[in-house]
């Protein structure tokens, strides 16, 4: 591909220019973007994977990004096992679920949604930490006392 500011020749699946460094104009097949469409999606490789912020928020997340199977979360003990689901297949139904603009747009609110999760994750995690230690202090204590 040349560049449209210098004209260097470069590969044709980099996206800056090998000799200035500006973008290149995105080949077709990178921008076909199938997502939003439902059955009809096709998660781009690059989405998939392990879903951070599906597996911590789980209906909160399904709500967010339209994959209201999420809401099976809301049943106790199918919650167990549908986390572990989203996890894995998050990605997937966020892209058939939603028109994203890109690739890279899908990445970036995915991580948004991973980094909310892994707080909320870490406030329940320090929640329990002081609620073990508290119990644990006040038993040592009662016993002390008898
Ligand atoms: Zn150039």
């Amino acid at each position: 591909m040349f560049c449209p500011k210098c004209g260097a020749t470069n590969p044709s699946l980099t996206s800056k220019c090998s000799s200035c460094g500006s973008p290149l104009p995105i080949p077709l097949q990178t921008t076909a973007n199938t997502s939003g469409m439902g059955n009809l999606s096709q998660a781009p490789l690059e989405i998939k994977g392990w879903n951070w912020g599906a597996f911590f928020l789980s209906w909160i997340w399904g709500v967010g990004n339209s994959v209201w199977i999420a809401l099976l979360c809301l049943i106790p003990f199918v919650n167990w096992v549908m986390v572990f689901v989203l996890g894995a297949k998050g990605s997937e139904w966020a892209w058939a679920a939603k028109k994203w603009d890109s690739v890279e747009h899908f990445k970036r609110i995915q991580r948004n949604w991973a980094l909310a999760g892994l707080i909320v994750f870490l406030v329940g995690l320090a929640f329990w930490i002081v609620y073990f230690v508290f119990a644990f202090w006040a038993v040592t204590t009662t016993e002390a006392m008898l």
